[in-house]
């Protein structure tokens, strides 16, 4: 199918044109039409597949009608973090570069004084943080009840966030008569039941089924003692051919310690997450962008959303809590139908987070050794083990000592990268039929959508679901439709 069935103008197309694109992705196909006849819409696609331009398009044809007001903006698009806002912008940008429609960003950690003078002139379309809007909604600034469409993108990393409450103000803010279109790459329950609250008679379009990685994505695991994971990774990351990789750890926390760490080994590393000031960010991304860094360390929801082309390689350094975390962050390697490498590194005793991945990617991961290293088998157990990798508990250091040497001493000892041993690490795609592939035990196997998922990105300060605020919407029971059962309505 051509970009030129789906409705968009001559000028919307030439932008296409002088994009690159061939033909529209899946969401793309489905979304426009619909985006264009004014009607709501539900997207759920993986991350990756497009799903900004099946907004921005169909939105930049539609506000080019009509005038903006000042302080008044006609569209609205939320986006839960800073980067993925700059990214939509970047992408009103190229399509809407034949047609004159004017844009502000509002985002935390840039100058509200440069907001506000776009503002002030009125602008087409509000790219905002949902923070940040709230703020200069307070301070009377801004006025919503010009928007006509309202774009809730990524609305799954909204949940994870903790934004919920402050979206669901927001809406409240709104005139009830505009178009709403709501995307996420994932549609858990509570997903769906905030849709339902904000969508009118929505058009719900899911495309690929959710947590299916791409085919072009090799996947490996090293099951390795916990204190033994940085020694593992460095090791891999030697091993084999890294272009450039993402370096997923669970907790902000890991990330700091595992960039340091990888730095001062002699790796070319930076550090992504959600607590570094806005223009550190920046500069990190564009100089991992430009190859002037070679391993990015993240968080999840740092990394969320992100669109890097080109990774060779994505290494989970820590299972993540929740299985469908595991498919979107490999994710970002294998795109565009471009080979890449996914490593994983488990302890034994994320047996059951393992588990879990397995049953809902519908495969065992192959496991690899990494040479030179024990290697252990997983522990299905759901017993935690878990410390601080920072800080091993004194009491576990001392019992750990007659048969283990504590983890730092012998990583004195370990050899420098010339000397080291060549290191065989299995290759992936062709790894033999897994050792030992634990079946994965359903019961247990479930990562629990509870508290945890609250851990994602903060160990001290827990990132919160809904927080202590329950829409009341959320309280009332709730009976499926047998409507919205099906994953694509016709
Ligand atoms: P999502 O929001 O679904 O995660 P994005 O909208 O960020 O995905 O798009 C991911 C990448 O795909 C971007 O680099 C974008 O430029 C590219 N892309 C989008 N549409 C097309 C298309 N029709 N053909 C080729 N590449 C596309
Ligand atoms: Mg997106």
């Amino acid at each position: 199918m051509d970009f030129n069935e789906l409705g968009l103008s001559p000028a919307v197309l030439r932008a296409v044109q002088d994009v690159g694109y061939k033909e529209p992705t899946p969401i793309q196909r489905e979304a426009i039409p619909v985006v264009l006849t004014g009607r709501d819409v539900l997207g759920c696609a993986q991350t990756g597949t497009g799903k900004t331009a099946s907004f921005t398009l169909p939105m930049i044809d539609m506000l080019s009608q009509g005038r903006s007001r000042a302080r008044m903006p006609r569209s609205l698009i939320l986006e839960p973090t800073r980067e993925l806002a700059t990214q939509v912008s970047d992408n009103f940008e190229k399509y809407g570069k034949h047609t004159k429609l004017s844009m502000a960003l509002l985002i935390g950690g840039e100058s509200m004084d440069e907001q506000m003078r776009v503002l002030n002139r009125g602008v087409d379309v509000l790219i905002a943080t949902p923070g940040r809007l709230l703020d200069l909604y307070d301070r009377g600034k801004i006025l919503l009840n010009d928007v006509k469409v309202l774009v809730i993108d990524e609305a799954d990393r909204m949940l994870d966030m903790g934004f919920i409450p402050d979206v669901e103000r927001i809406v409240g803010l709104l005139p009830p008569s505009r178009q709403t279109l709501f995307f996420s790459a994932t549609m858990p329950p509570e997903i769906r039941r905030l849709a339902d609250a904000f969508l009118t008679n929505p058009k719900e379009i899911t495309v690929a089924p959710p947590a299916s990685p791409a085919l072009t994505v090799a996947q490996a695991l090293a099951v390795v003692p916990d204190e033994d994971k940085r020694e593992a990774l460095r090791r891999l990351i030697r091993a084999e051919n890294v272009k450039n990789a993402l370096i997923f750890c669970n907790r902000k926390k890991d990330v700091d310690i595992l960039h340091k760490s990888l730095s001062k080994h002699g790796f070319s590393a930076a550090a992504l997450h959600g607590d570094m000031p806005q223009a550190k960010r920046t500069e990190t991304l564009d100089a991992f962008r430009h190859d002037q860094v070679r391993l990015l360390v993240a968080s999840d929801v740092a990394a969320r959303g992100l669109d890097i082309a080109f990774l060779s390689h994505v290494f989970n350094f820590d299972v993540p809590i929740n299985a469908e975390d595991y498919v979107h962050r490999i994710g970002r390697t294998g795109r565009a139908g471009r080979e890449g490498r996914a490593f994983m590194l488990a302890a034994p005793e994320d047996g059951p987070a393992v588990a879990a991945i397995e049953k809902l990617i519908g495969k065992p991961i192959p496991r690899v050794e990494v040479d030179g290293m024990e290697s252990l088998e997983l522990d299905m157990s759901g017993r935690r083990r878990r410390r601080s990798r920072a800080q091993p508990r004194e009491d576990e250091r001392k019992s750990r000592g007659a048969d283990r040497k504590p983890a730092e001493k012998r990583r004195r000892r370990e050899p420098q990268p010339k000397e080291e041993p060549r290191i065989e690490t299995a290759a992936p795609a062709e790894a033999p039929a897994p050792v030992q592939a634990q079946a994965p035990r359903p019961s247990r196997a479930e990562p629990q959508r509870d508290n945890r998922r609250r851990k994602d990105e903060g160990d001290d300060k827990a990132v919160v679901g809904l927080g202590d605020h329950v829409p009341a919407f959320l309280m009332r029971t709730y009976k499926v439709p047998a409507r919205k059962a099906e994953a694509v309505e016709n």
